[in-house]
């Protein structure tokens, strides 16, 4: 590690490329579609753009790489994170994974447009895997083409980035450049191709690892391979649970159901929803993973699922995904038992999942509410019912928390004399109409019995403010506004890209000459191609 702070060039990257040195290379070298047995990655090359450009990058990311603005702005960091000049240490690579996908095994799946370049210590001694998606053709491309478009780029990009800033465990977005190469799409799957232009995004993490990585040594028969992998994982990434063992083994599962837990709660606090939480976009690491057709809770609707393709069965719809993240450590749980032979110890850590999702979902809304701890005997309730009230008329999930923490519920008129809803709280529903008086009676109640309790807690109003807007963001990537940062992108303007990694870089703040971007969606946005809706066309 070098001593010097002093922010590093491309060339000072330490890489320690651990993934390939410790476990089997494919031995075949070219690169041709197949399935591939008995290894865990293949060897590839990025393929050349034409016309890389940068779009965005963020320095934050670029800090966990110690590379300064000077580097960014270079020649040499456009070449090397578009993937056409790779860097003396870099070896890269694209691993073997499968997934249950939509609920059903889908065997080999494996990184089709992904290629890592390699594993760095950063000079704070922390390690970061580095990887570009969209830079080409892999062994596990099946029948597509390795290749990513500006607008599924642009999402990833400002989202990774966003729910970092937000709270949310996640991967990082380095980078994100056009190739000046055209990319066709058919995005509606409905027979009118596109080409669209082509990008990259370069992605940081501890480690890519997914659920699905030990999923397919499991289905195999591959018992040597997955133990080689369970203990590199745990080494790399888990050292304080010690020495891999059987024992060890049960506390990493058992750690992954907790980190889970964590990352879906957290959300649910935000109203984020993944879209395609398959098996093999769920990350070891308990970070959101994959950024596709996702989408952001406008009014709170458990049902809502953005991805067009999940429209019917709606498996991963916001309210799904707690018990979605459950199946799926079930499916991991299964992969490895062939490792841990203890049917019953992988079963307790599996069930322990659901108080772990629990008590921390709990803990979330107390502090959503502003409580300054959870009354389990009366704050449930107080949850369950301000749910149902959420969704009984279009409410804007994010409006409605953030302005009810403006409410003053310090005074001892109660709330339920006044007539009206209170104008704090207007500006989050959609629809007017549907505030009728029954309506209403139910919100002044459940406001009523709010108030009570913020009253038995005793805290100042300033004091539940402070607690409610460091969880209850003002600014999210609201889905109309990632399309139009995508529409002027796509002409060339990439201004709104970075305005909103500025904005959503802060989304606690009040940042007052950005209102516009903290108001309800506007009416046209309702069923605006990727505004509402979206494809996993990317
Ligand atoms: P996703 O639904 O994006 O998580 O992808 C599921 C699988 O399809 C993964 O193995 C991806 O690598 C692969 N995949 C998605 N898009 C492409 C593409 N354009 N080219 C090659 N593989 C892809
Ligand atoms: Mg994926």
């Amino acid at each position: 590690m070098p001593a010097s702070k002093a922010p590093s060039s491309l060339k000072d990257l330490s890489f320690d490329n651990r993934y390939t040195h410790e476990l089997p290379a494919d031995p075949i070298d070219e690169n041709y579609t197949r399935q591939v047995t008995d290894i865990c990655y293949s060897w590839v090359t990025p393929k050349i753009t034409p016309n890389p450009s940068l779009v965005s990058y963020s320095q934050d990311a670029a800090n966990l790489l110690n590379l300064s603005e000077q580097t960014c702005g270079s020649a040499d960091f456009l070449q090397t994170f578009s993937g056409n000049h790779v860097l003396d240490d870099m070896q890269p690579y694209a691993t073997r994974y499968g997934g249950h996908q939509f609920g059903n095994w889908a065997g080999q799946l494996g990184d089709g447009r992904a290629i890592n370049l390699g594993e760095i210590i950063n000079q704070q001694g922390k390690r970061w895997a580095i990887q570009l998606k969209g830079s080409g053709p892999t062994p596990y491309s099946r029948r597509a083409d390795g290749l990513a478009v500006l607008r599924s780029s642009v999402r990833e990009f400002l989202c990774s980035e966003a729910m970092h800033y937000l709270g949310v465990p996640t991967t990082r977005a380095l980078s994100l450049m056009t190739t000046g190469e055209k990319v066709t799409r058919d995005m509606f799957y409905d027979g009118n191709p596109k080409a669209e232009l082509g990008a990259v995004v370069c992605r940081l993490a501890p480690s890519f690892t997914r659920f699905g990585h030990f999923q397919i040594h499991a289905s195999r028969g591959e018992t040597e391979l997955l133990k080689q992998l369970v203990d590199l994982t745990i080494t790399n990434d888990f050292p304080h649970l010690g020495q891999p063992s059987p024992e060890t083994y049960i506390a990493w599962f058992q750690e992954i159901c907790d980190t889970t837990a964590k990352m879906v709660v957290q959300w649910m606090r935000v109203g984020f929803v993944h879209g395609v939480m398959n098996t093999d976009n769920m990350s070891i690491l308990g970070l959101t993973i994959d950024y596709g057709p996702y989408g952001w809770l406008e009014d709170f609707d458990p049902g809502w699922t953005p991805n067009t393709t999940d429209a019917q069965g709606k498996r991963y719809c916001f309210g799904n995904q707690p018990e979605i993240a459950q199946w799926n450590l079930a499916q991991l749980g299964n992969a490895l038992l062939p490792i841990i032979d203890n049917l019953e110890a992988v079963q307790q850590a599996y069930n322990s999942y659901q108080s772990s999702f629990q008590n921390r979902w709990r803990n979330m809304m107390t502090k959503k509410l502003g409580l300054t701890s959870l009354d389990p005997q009366t704050d449930p309730e107080l949850f369950d019912q301000l749910l149902a009230l959420l969704a009984e008329v279009e409410t804007d999930m994010t409006i409605f928390f953030r302005n009810l923490a403006k409410l003053d519920l310090n005074t001892t008129k109660p709330l339920t004399e006044q007539n009206d809803i209170p104008s704090e709280l207007t500006g989050a529903y959609y629809q007017p109409r549907q505030l009728t008086q029954p309506y209403k009676t139910t919100l002044f109640e459940w406001l009523n019995a709010y108030q009570k309790r913020v009253q038995k807690d005793s805290t100042s109003q300033q004091q539940r403010r402070t607690i409610m807007d460091a969880v209850n963001p003002k600014y999210v990537l609201r889905n109309y506004l990632a399309q139009l940062a995508i529409d002027k992108a796509e002409q060339g303007d990439n201004s709104m890209v970075n305005e909103l990694l500025e904005l959503l870089s802060k989304p606690y703040d009040e940042q007052p000459s950005k209102e516009q971007y903290a108001e309800k969606r506007p009416e046209w946005a309702r069923t605006k191609a990727g505004c509402s809706m979206l494809s996993c066309s990317s």
